[in-house]
Parts: C-alpha cells; sequence; structure tokens
C-alpha cells in the first residue's frame, strides 16, 4: 500500500463558520444534548473528507477533529484519564469535558502553548495511578465513518514519546517503554478494522533532546515496526529541524517520515547525509501550515525534486498540520484584491499539495503564474528611512537610577504601591455595544460615548477601593493585537479568518503584509479622557511589537526583526503622544515574548535580541520621569530570565500566584534590581483570596525584594473575571498592602 503522493498532517476541525465551538457551547449550557452535538460533529467530519477527496488529494488523514483538543484525545486513548475524573462518575464525553474545563471542585488539566503556536494543549497527568491501557475508540469510529463515505483514511495520534515530553508528572518519559505497549496494543486493533497507514506525531523532536530521549525514541519505533499486526507507520515531526533524531528515526523500521521542509530547511542536508533510506516514504512538508501566504510552488518543486532523488518514495505535505490557519479564503469578501492574490488558507493549500504532487510527476508546465512584485502602495520609503537611520542611542533610556528618582519626584507612590494589570471585565453590555456598532444600531459617536461610560465608572471604582495606579480597564479592545492592527497601515483583518485557540475558543489573528505605519494616535484619547477623570496616576496601555507579531500573520519576504522593529516605531510614536497628553506611567505588554522562542537553544539568543530590540525601540523615546511598566503573562522563564531585565523596564508584573513566587529568587539570581509586581492574585479562577492570604503572599515576596520596589497586583488582567469577584479581591489586595507599608 503506497502513501500515494498528497496528504495534509491535520486540518482545521471547527467548521468554515465556527460550527463546532457553537455546538460544544450550546452543549455546555445545556441547550443541545450529546446526540446534537455528536451529530454536528460528524457533519463537520464528512465535510472536512469529502473536501479533501474532492481537491484530489491522495491521503486523508482522520481522527484530527476534537471535541477540545488533538493531546487529550491522545491521552484518552491510551487510558491516561486521571482519577480524580474517573470519579467524578460522569458519561464519557461529561469526563472528557471535565477534564477539558474543571469540574464542580476538580480543576482542569492545566492548559498551555503547543510548541510556538497560539494553538493550547491540555497536559497530561501521569502519576503512579496511571494505568496505560488502549482505547482506541474514536479513531476506530472516526475511520469507519469516513468508510461510509468511501474514503480510506489515515488515523492520527500524537506519538508515544511526544505525548510523555508533554506530560506532567513523576518523569513520565521513564514509562516509555510501558507506553509504547499501548500503542502497539492500538496499532494491532487499528490493523484488524483495515486501518493500512497511521500517522503518529513526534514533533517535539525538533527541540533539543537528550541523546538518551533519542535513542528512547528509536527503541519505541523499532519495537512498534516489528509488529507483526500493524498498519503501516507514518511518523510526522514538524515545527523544525529534527537533528540527531532523523538519522535515529530512519533507522527504524517505520515506513514514512514527515519532515518539515518550511520551518526547518535544514532537515534536507541532514536527509542528504542519512544514506540510503531503504524503502522509506518521505513526507515533505513543503506548503507551509503555519502562516497564510500562498506557496513559491516553484522553489517548493525544486525541494521536492531534492526530496525525490534522496528517497524510494516522495509525498507532498503541508509544513505541519493546517489547524494553525483559517479555513477557507474564499470566504473573504472585503479584502484588498492585491492581498487576496497572496493568501492561502486551510483549503488552498490543500490544492497547493496537490497541485505540487502533480508538478513533480509531470512537470512544472500546469503550475500556476508566479505571483507579480508586492503592490508599491505597501512599501512605505518612509518608514524604511527611520529604520535605516537607527542607532543604539534609539534602544536606550537614561540611567535606572536618574529614572527612577524622576519618577518618584512625580508620582510621589507609597511603598507597596497597588495597581491592576489593564483590563477590567467585559461585561455583556460592553459586548452588547460592540455588536450593535457591528450591526450598524449604534454610530461610532455612540460607542465612544458607551466607553466613556465604562471609563468613568472603572476610574471611579479604582479611586473607591484605593489603588495608587489606575487603569482605563480597556473596555474599546475587543482584542489586544487586533485593536492595533485595526488602527496599522500593513495590517489587514479578515471576516472569517478564525483558528482555533484552544477549545471552543478561537482567534482571529491580523495579516501583516505590508510596511507598518500609525496613521493617528490609537489610545492617546480613552487614555487622556481616564486621565482627566482623577488626581492619581493613569496607566497609558499598549501591546508591545513581539506580541503584536506573535498574534498575527506576519509577511516572510522580510526578517521578523524588521517587521517588529516597524511596529516598534509606530508604538514609540504612541508613548511619545501619550505623555504629551500628560500619561505618567505607560505600560508596553509582551505576553508573548516566551512564546515564540525559538524551540532549539541555538536559535534563541538571536531571536532575543531582536525581540528585546524592538522592544526597546518602542519604548526607549520616553522620558526619564515617565514610568514604563511591562507584563508577562507567566512564570516560567528559563533561561529566558535574563530577557526581563535586558527590556529595561521600571517595573515588571509577572505571574506569580499558583508559582509561589519562585520567580522572585530566579530574578534575585541574576541581579534585576527595578520595580517587580509578583501577581499575589491568580485571576484564572473566580475564587477571591482573603486579605490574609494577600498580606502571606506579600510577605514572602518581601523575603526577595524590598518593598520599595515592590509592586502589588493581580496575575493578569481582569477581562475574564465578573464584577463580584473583582471588588472583593481589588479590596483585600489594597488592605493587605496598607497593612504591610511601613512595616519591616
Ligand atoms: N493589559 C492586558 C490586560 O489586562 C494584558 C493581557 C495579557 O497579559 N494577556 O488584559
Ligand atoms: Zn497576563
Amino acid at each position: 500500500m503506497s502513501f500515494g503522493q498528497s496528504t495534509v498532517l491535520g486540518y482545521p476541525r471547527i467548521g468554515a463558520n465556527r460550527e463546532l465551538k457553537k455546538a460544544v457551547e450550546a452543549y455546555w449550557a445545556g441547550r443541545i444534548d450529546a446526540a446534537e452535538l455528536e451529530r454536528t460533529a460528524a457533519a463537520l467530519r464528512a465535510e472536512v473528507w469529502q473536501s479533501l477527496r474532492n481537491a484530489r488529494l491522495d491521503a486523508i488523514p482522520s481522527n484530527t477533529f476534537s471535541f477540545y483538543d488533538h493531546v487529550l484525545d491522545t491521552a484518552v486513548a491510551v487510558g491516561a484519564v486521571p482519577d480524580r475524573f474517573r470519579r467524578l462518575g460522569l458519561s464519557e464525553l461529561d469526563t472528557y469535558f471535565a477534564m477539558a474545563r474543571g469540574a464542580d471542585t476538580e480543576p482542569a488539566l492545566e492548559l498551555t502553548k503547543w510548541f510556538g503556536t497560539n494553538y493550547h494543549y491540555l497536559v497530561p497527568e501521569i502519576d503512579a495511578s496511571t494505568l496505560f491501557a488502549a482505547d482506541p475508540e474514536k479513531p476506530l469510529r472516526e475511520f469507519a465513518e469516513a468508510r461510509e463515505l468511501g474514503i480510506t483514511t489515515r488515523p492520527v495520534l500524537v506519538g508515544p514519546a511526544t505525548f510523555l515530553l508533554l506530560a506532567k508528572g513523576e518523569n513520565p518519559f521513564a514509562r516509555l517503554d510501558e507506553l509504547v505497549l499501548v500503542y502497539a496494543d492500538i496499532l494491532r486493533q487499528l490493523a484488524t478494522a483495515g486501518v493500512e497507514w497511521v500517522q503518529l506525531d513526534e514533533p517535539a523532536y525538533v527541540a533539543d533532546r537528550t541523546p538518551d530521549e533519542i535513542e528512547a525514541l528509536g527503541r519505541a519505533y523499532t519495537r512498534l515496526g516489528r509488529l507483526d499486526r500493524r498498519p503501516r507507520i507514518f511518523v510526522a515531526t514538524y515545527f523544525g529541524e529534527l537533528g540527531d533524531a532523523l538519522p535515529a528515526l530512519l533507522d527504524t523500521p517505520i515506513d514514512a517520515l514527515g519532515l518539515d521542509l518550511v520551518a526547518g530547511p535544514g532537515n534536507l542536508e541532514r536527509l542528504a547525509a542519512a544514506g540510503p533510506l531503504r524503502g522509506k516514504t518521505i513526507v515533505a512538508g513543503l506548503v507551509d501550515g503555519h502562516n497564510v501566504w500562498r506557496t513559491d510552488l516553484r522553489a517548493a518543486v525544486t525541494a521536492g525534486a531534492t526530496v525525490a532523488g534522496l528517497a524510494d518514495h516522495l509525498a507532498v505535505s503541508t509544513s505541519c498540520s493546517l489547524l494553525h490557519v483559517p479555513v477557507d479564503l474564499s470566504a473573504e469578501k472585503r479584502l484588498d484584491p492585491d492581498l487576496f492574490a497572496r493568501l492561502a488558507f486551510a483549503r488552498q493549500k490543500v490544492d497547493e499539495v496537490v497541485l505540487l504532487g502533480k508538478a513533480l510527476r509531470d512537470g512544472t508546465a500546469h503550475l500556476p503564474e508566479p505571483l507579480p512584485p508586492v503592490p508599491a502602495s505597501w512599501r512605505r520609503p518612509d518608514v524604511r528611512e527611520r529604520l535605516a537611520a537607527l542607532g543604539p542611542a534609539d534602544r536606550q533610556r537614561g540611567a535606572y537610577a536618574d529614572r527612577a528618582t524622576a519618577q518618584q519626584a512625580r508620582l510621589g507612590l507609597p511603598d507597596l504601591p497597588t495597581t491592576t494589570i489593564g483590563s477590567f471585565p467585559q461585561t455583556a453590555s460592553l459586548r452588547a455595544a460592540r455588536a450593535e456598532l457591528r450591526g450598524g444600531r449604534l454610530d461610532e459617536a455612540g460607542y465612544a460615548q458607551r466607553m466613556r461610560a465604562e471609563i468613568e465608572r472603572v476610574i471611579r471604582l479604582q479611586e473607591e477601593l484605593g489603588l495608587d495606579v489606575l487603569v482605563h480597564g480597556e473596555p474599546e479592545r475587543n482584542d489586544m493585537v487586533q485593536y492595533f492592527g485595526d488602527q496599522l497601515d500593513g495590517f489587514a483583518t479578515t471576516e472569517l479568518g478564525w483558528v482555533q485557540s484552544y477549545g471552543s475558543r478561537c482567534v482571529r489573528p491580523p495579516i501583516i503584509h505590508g510596511d507598518v505605519a500609525r496613521r493617528a494616535p490609537m489610545t492617546v484619547e480613552m487614555s487622556a479622557y481616564a486621565q482627566s477623570l482623577t488626581a492619581r496616576p493613569v496607566k497609558g496601555m499598549l501591546t508591545g511589537p513581539v506580541t503584536i507579531l506573535a498574534w498575527s500573520f506576519v509577511r516572510n519576504d522580510q526578517p521578523r526583526a524588521d517587521t517588529a522593529d516597524q511596529v516598534a516605531l509606530a508604538l514609540r510614536d504612541e508613548t511619545i503622544d501619550l505623555e504629551a497628553a500628560g500619561i505618567r506611567v505607560i505600560q508596553v505588554d509582551e505576553p508573548a515574548l516566551r512564546e515564540t522562542l525559538p524551540l532549539r537553544r541555538a536559535g534563541q539568543k538571536a531571536y532575543l535580541d531582536w525581540a528585546v530590540g524592538s522592544f526597546r525601540l518602542a519604548t526607549s523615546g520616553m522620558a526619564d520621569d515617565t514610568q514604563l511598566h511591562t507584563h508577562l503573562c507567566y512564570s516560567e522563564f528559563g533561561e529566558v530570565i535574563t530577557a526581563i531585565d535586558a527590556l529595561d523596564a521600571d517595573v515588571t508584573s509577572i505571574e506569580a500566584s499558583r508559582s509561589k513566587m519562585e520567580v522572585l529568587d530566579d530574578l534575585a539570581a541574576i541581579g534585576y534590581s527595578r520595580g517587580v509586581g509578583p501577581g499575589v492574585w491568580d485571576i484564572h479562577s473566580p475564587r477571591v483570596p482573603s486579605q490574609d492570604e494577600v498580606v502571606d503572599a506579600v510577605r514572602r515576596a518581601l523575603e526577595a525584594v524590598p518593598a520599595r520596589r515592590l509592586w502589588v497586583n493581580p496575575d493578569c488582567g481582569l477581562k475574564t473575571r465578573g464584577y463580584p469577584e473583582v471588588e472583593a479581591s481589588l479590596k483585600h489586595l489594597v488592605s493587605a498592602a496598607v497593612e504591610l507599608r511601613g512595616r519591616p
């Protein structure tokens, strides 16, 4: 059974109009029952398979559908359902959703970023009580469902090594041999059901792995490869270069190996060096599954031909699952035609894969014409000149000691100053105002009026609560990146370009296609209005360049660093306008700084250099007596911790409540000596911390940081919380700070 010429590693499962999100949320709210949810899901799956078949894709994947997350699906397939969820005695479906979302007193599995993407997976919990056992009901059912439609599919599972490397617990990876037996059982069952090919995803091996981990991978696939009853095994890797794991996998009796040739061009050289491929199929990821640009098909054919010269069989594929791009470009009716012509979403990428497969067989005569050069209007010579003229002084503020003195003189803050991270609850009435604006029932002026009323309410509330540095509450921001993208040249917004972020949450990342320039001030009016209402300082609130890039689709015709600097210049102008409008404290959020860190250490320094450089370009236009805050959404930085210091912010707020302030020791170890606000209230849960709890947390923080540099704030923004818990928690937060002030 040959692999076929063309395939994709996965496909969006949310539906062209987010049908899955709507159905799942309706089920959670009790508006539809499990049977109806299942019917919607089956229809979505059928639609995907049929559209792939109609596109003439040879090898069609299944089990890429998920009610929530494919890592969670794999956990279920190998029996890794923690006891604490089994004990709830719920139906299978509700047990599944309980793991994803929590139930009663049981917190959900932890949610974390899927490699360098903006997709989040649920972290499997493995402990001594985990009894792995094969439960391939879902892949079997999907395989049978597709077969009913006359389509033979290739079930996809997360591979055993990656599964354990992503899991948490007491050294889960030590249980690889045991888990491989369960995969063997699954493979046997799939073979019995008529499955010809199975896809096992091992993306964890594009990150740095120890020789032991690579050897264990080889051992695992040698065992699976030697099974006498099994489908053919396709090991898929993506998001980068496999390094030493590449020859290790080729040494095993697997039948096909997938390589990402977009994010991991070095895979080609490594493949060439690996020697004869002994009957293996190489699945060449030539179409970028992680970005929205059309493929340069001629260049891809050349790369494909090189692989064909090395492998016995070649199949063309996407570089990774198409999960990370929107479903269908043809739904976009309002995009600039020049941009439209350059884009490919999931559906269009399938066509590219098919075309490439044909071109590699029959020659390039039928390939479409290459794209014309980018329109002149996308280029901004003024922005380019400004960038070319930048020197080191444009990324450098005055000495911190001078800044601290000047800021203290101007702000006169107490020890243990209190603040919040930016957003206040996004209430139903705010969402309604946005919907009315979109629907034309509210005009811009009426909308702005509603926002101002909300800002006034939020300012009054903070004054009453006694916070020291206030925020305007971000009511006007639907999304912290899109809000800026909508106001910058060089960005485009889609109508239906939704991508799954986690579970039923989808995002619509803007597309950065041209040089970035600010048309007009973006936040000044709202911030100045907020400041006009109070004598206390109100923080200006901006999203940093690295985060704006991380949560957008970024042009790939120039280095990301250059695009980041263009965004940084726009933000720099914004900070200067904010200052001129009387804003004394400006926060520039970089919650994604860690997220786009290259997976391999080798690339990390270069990334951090430009990422930090862009942030500093955005923020170093401020006067010494303007206080720069930044916010980072997590507390585990590892070696990246030095970057926090390099950002040179006057105050850094960080999530810390769940990790019990450990981050402060890490910061002390690198000599960080500016302001820091470790979160003292875990805003990810509706629980209200008592004053004593906040006092305890601040006391712990005071062991590492003196009161004059220590800020008291929540872990993150409050937009997902409700007012009752926000008011109660902030009250405790302020009274805790007041209680501790001036005490040793
Ligand atoms: N200022 C933003 C807010 O409070 C920060 C959000 C974030 O860290 N992701 O909502
Ligand atoms: Zn945050």
